[in-house]
């Protein structure tokens, strides 16, 4: 499979009240490591309109009712075993980890960055919210792997305020451990080693798409985005979340931070994101994560999320990844 895959068609129609064919030009890539394509259509990121939501008022809206909120959530959400945790939940600094009270997986976990903090917009995120809330998963996936050695595949994923597929507004990260993987786990987990190694050495070369590096995490924009604004993150050395040092998450945070930034001056609030764990100590599987936009909350606006995404997994995005990369410039250190 050639790395760097792209292929370009003219789509070509009359105009209304035009008899001039009017040309206009798709791009489909696919993705370096698992094949899958993506279609770049060239409406200049018109499919995802800046935010004009006021998000204070949402804020005020949802947060007498909150589980998250205050004291509320030491009374309305579930505790941990004793064998993964003796007090129950997993705290640092701000940020609280609790089972969800869905299962979504053997072993399922909600952390907030703070309770205090229901209203919380991607431009006041900042690298300790970021990193403490990533300790707490962190350290949660290492206790239940401790104590439940079949469940090797661990995640940290993030659904960010309505759109994005969370439930509730106050702002949360969730993680899932199972003795399975995720498909998109599999797929990755499948890819040769030297995939990730080749991948990252052609986006250095080329320079348009790679962000830098924070020492030990290398930024990329998505070549083959299945989300709008997609960025991807490889930690080589590293196979699974329980393997991340304090120093690390705390370099992985920042930019996570970062990548948040980025999103609020683009004018946006929501966002998907995950970090792809295989079983720890899985030689030459980078940890790698993807986080990307979602739609604004707006009425009687398009969900991003078409049958291109949900049911042929092929990201229909209108904002060049080539661009994305400019609109990063230096922040990531390149
Ligand atoms: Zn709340």
């Amino acid at each position: 499979m050639e790395l760097l895959r792209s292929e370009t068609y003219e789509a070509r129609s009359l105009p209304p009240g035009s008899s001039e064919p009017a040309p206009a030009v798709l791009e489909i890539r696919w993705d370096p490591l698992t094949g899958h394509t993506t279609r770049l259509v060239g409406s200049g990121g018109a499919l995802m309109p800046a935010s004009e939501l006021d998000l204070r008022a949402v804020a005020d809206q949802t947060a007498t009712t909150c589980p998250f909120c205050g004291d509320r959530l030491e009374a309305r959400t579930p505790r941990l075993l004793p064998e993964i945790s003796q007090r129950g939940r997993i705290r640092r600094g701000e940020a609280v980890l609790f089972p969800n009270l869905l299962a979504y997986a053997k072993h399922a976990a909600v952390s907030v960055y703070s309770p205090g903090r229901h209203y919380l917009p991607l431009g006041d995120m900042t690298p300790e919210l970021v990193a403490d809330n990533l300790a707490t998963q962190v350290a949660f996936v290492e206790a239940v792997q401790r104590h439940d050695g079949e469940s090797r595949w661990a995640s940290i994923n993030a659904n960010h305020m309505l759109p994005s597929g969370s439930s509730l507004f106050h702002p949360h990260m969730q993680g899932a451990v199972d003795p399975t993987p995720t498909t998109m786990q599999r797929l990755l987990a499948d890819t040769p080693a030297q995939r990730f190694v080749d991948y990252l050495e052609a986006e250095r070369r080329e320079g348009r798409r790679y962000l830098g590096t924070t020492g030990s995490v290398e930024w990329l924009a998505s070549f083959a985005p299945i989300a709008p604004a997609e960025l991807r993150a490889f930690l080589p050395g590293r196979a699974s979340p329980a393997e991340l040092s304090p120093p690390l998450v705390q370099e992985l945070a920042w930019g996570i931070a970062t990548a948040l930034g980025l999103y609020a001056e683009m004018g946006h609030e929501s966002f998907n994101m995950a970090i792809y764990g295989a079983p720890p100590a899985t030689a030459g599987y980078p940890l790698n994560l993807r986080i990307g936009l979602r739609s604004n909350l707006k009425a009687l606006y398009r969900s991003d999320s078409t049958y291109f995404e949900r049911l042929h997994w092929e990201g229909a995005i209108d904002i060049s990844p080539e661009e994305l990369a400019e609109l990063a410039g230096g922040r990531f250190g390149a």
